[in-house]
């Protein structure tokens, strides 16, 4: 409209000047010309008013006013996607971890600066009039714009250069109300400077780059070095351009995620491979605790398990993080009924978020942890062997100080992590079982007599190495024949069993050796020991049987007492089959002598311990 009132205002001076008699066409000229002037494109009214506000001042000096980027230094650093992105495009989708974060933003900075470049070469053809193309993004903190891709004649442009709040033109964008800045002839002939001053800039259109919902994270922004170089078609198209480079952001944002979410199952993938190289539940703890520590972020992990022997009860088997030295190893009922203690109890995933303050804490484990009031987000995945069982074997308990923390894609992962490690677990707990059916008692848990021997064959080898005695000791428990007859072979089972557990308690059970060698006979072996120590762990084992009361729900308990027949294998003796048979004897003998007592075989003689 201006560009066709000035060709009028031009044309109507020519011909007053020209015909004589119409200079009365003057005055129709300077109205028209006028007429131009107030309908040249303009800034929208609020930006107008705020770059005359900022012209008004005194204190501002003539070159910062006139200047497209105010003589601000440079961004130090160079901002990645994410910083100027300030996270913006993860707040409408899902918050995710930590780890993946980081894979995605670098993966998807290179892709947008590739496709940024390319729109911004293709747009500098299409407009020829233009100087300067730049995205700007929102240095989401500190309400500042950053020169983040340009394309451009001149070298003057800095990368990474920083708008804050009233520092030049652009800047105005940051300014909610300003919808566009569209100026036709900036300043008239003087023109606005980038930071050198040596480039006038005559032209610009700056259009903010909004998302969907109407969220300022950019601006896009073209210069020309003529005057009126775009209108409003020019600016409306670059508006639509604008929204593109957002869905651009967006999109690259997004095949970053989906790239990495395929790596992730990848990742998942390498480790059922591991699982199932597995055989026993010891590793398959192990490769769940690896494979969420190097995963999925948190704040605190917990991998919590079900007693084997004792449905009721648990264990929590490792914790890593916040206050883990209280949790590792941290017995619980499932009767305590905590947050986490429930995933097992129910066989459900079980996720609660705390709000700030904490009034609706509820205790994770038992009611005497150790709280910690930082913990915004919990979530406790149960694993179980069969998909429905009422109850899980294992629970991985995941706490993050980030509400919300959890993304669908993580809960994902850890699913699918749980059912892997639920049928790796079911191999090993059955390989574990069938190893346990091969190598020991079933009434006892005690090593059986087969194990025995590989276990003293090994043991041998050792002392002999290191000159160390073994005490080998042979037991039987006395008149069993009629605790049976007596009680029945039940209560005489429970005998065996409470025998078991005393001599356990007795030795060094991570060094001494205890078998079940018979029906009613025992072996024990003492590794390192003297002529002494194994005539006084004999006698000590001896005289706790004696004062044991087998509890067979009889109206009284039993006493029981049992004889012992041992012998010292010095370095040098050879054959413990042999070493076997001379403690049988000195059994033999202890029996002889009336029963519940200790003989040590000595050569020829036994002495007999009193
Ligand atoms: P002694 O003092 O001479 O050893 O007398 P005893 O009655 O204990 O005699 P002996 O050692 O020969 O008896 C072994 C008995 O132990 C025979 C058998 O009924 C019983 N027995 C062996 N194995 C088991 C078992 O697994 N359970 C039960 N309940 N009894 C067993
Ligand atoms: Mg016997
Ligand atoms: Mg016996």
């Amino acid at each position: 409209m201006s560009d066709i009132l000035y060709v009028i205002s031009g044309l109507l001076l020519g011909l007053a000047f020209q015909g004589g008699i119409w200079f009365f066409l003057i005055p129709f000229a300077l109205v028209s010309a006028a007429l131009a002037w107030l309908n040249r494109p303009k800034l929208p009214e609020s930006a107008t008013a705020m770059i005359n506000k900022v012209s008004n001042n005194p204190t501002t000096d003539a070159t910062a006013i006139g200047s497209i980027f105010r003589k601000m230094p440079p961004t130090s650093e160079q901002p990645d996607l994410r910083t100027v992105f300030n996270n913006k495009v993860l707040e409408f989708n899902e918050p995710t971890s930590k780890l993946k974060i980081d894979q995605i933003w670098s993966r998807a900075d290179t892709e947008l600066n590739l496709s940024m470049s390319f729109l911004l070469k293709a747009l500098k053809v299409m407009l020829p009039k233009t100087h300067t193309l730049g995205v700007f993004f929102l240095q989401g903190n500190e309400n500042a714009l950053v020169l983040r891709t340009y394309v451009s004649d001149s070298t003057e442009i800095v990368p990474n250069t920083l708008i804050t709040a009233n520092s030049g033109l652009i800047s105005q964008i940051l300014d909610p109300s300003v919808q566009r800045l569209l100026e036709g002839d900036l300043f008239s002939s003087k023109g606005l400077y980038y930071r050198s001053g040596s480039i006038p800039v005559k032209s610009i259109v700056a259009t903010p780059i909004y998302d969907k919902d109407h969220n300022l994270h950019g601006a896009l922004v073209v210069d020309s070095l003529m005057p009126n170089a775009f209108d409003a078609s020019v600016a409306n198209a670059l508006s639509d351009i604008a929204s593109v480079l957002f869905t651009l952001s967006f999109k690259s944002f997004a095949s970053a995620k989906n790239f990495i979410e395929q790596q992730q199952f990848s990742i998942l993938y390498h480790y059922q491979k591991k699982f199932f190289k597995n055989m026993n539940v010891k590793d398959i703890y192990k490769e769940i605790f690896e494979y969420v520590k190097g995963n999925i972020p948190y704040d605190r992990m917990m991998i919590l398990a079900l007693d084997k022997n004792n449905e009721e009860k648990g264990r929590v088997i490792c914790c890593d993080g916040e206050d883990s030295e209280l949790f590792v190893n941290q017995e619980f009922s499932l009767s305590d009924k905590g947050v986490v203690v429930l995933a097992l109890l129910r066989n459900r995933i079980i996720e609660r978020n705390f709000t700030a303050g904490f009034s609706d804490y509820t205790s994770r484990i038992n009611e005497t942890e150790k709280k910690n009031f930082e913990l915004r987000h919990l979530f406790a995945m149960p694993i179980a062997i069969e998909e429905n069982a009422e109850v899980a074997d294992l629970a991985i308990s995941l706490e993050s100080k980030i509400p919300n923390r959890y993304s669908q894609h993580e809960k994902e992962l850890l699913k699918t992590i749980a059912g892997v490690a639920g049928f790796a677990y079911e191999r090993a707990r059955a390989f574990e079982k069938g190893k346990d059916l091969a190598t020991k008692d079933g009434l006892t848990g005690l090593i059986n007599h087969r194990t025995l021997h590989e276990q003293l064959r090994t043991e041998k080898l050792r002392a002999e190495r290191q000159k160390i005695n073994i005490g080998v000791m042979m037991m039987d428990i006395d008149h069993f024949k009629s605790v049976n007859d007596t009680y029945g072979h039940p209560a005489g089972d429970e005998v065996i069993k409470g025998i078991a557990s005393t001599i356990r308690e007795e030795i060094r059970s991570e060094i001494d050796i205890v078998a079940r060698y018979g029906g009613e006979e025992f072996v024990v072996a003492l590794i390192d020991t003297t002529p002494e120590g194994l005539k006084d762990t004999a006698e000590r084992i001896r005289l706790a049987i004696e004062k044991k009361a087998f509890d067979i729900h009889q109206s009284s308990p039993l006493k029981i007492t049992v004889s012992i027949g041992a012998y010292l294998v010095l370095p040098e003796f050879r054959d413990m089959k042999q070493a076997l048979k001379q403690a049988d004897q000195a059994l033999y003998k202890a029996k002889n002598s009336g029963r519940n007592q200790v003989f040590v075989y000595q050569k020829e003689e036994d002495v007999h311990l009193d």
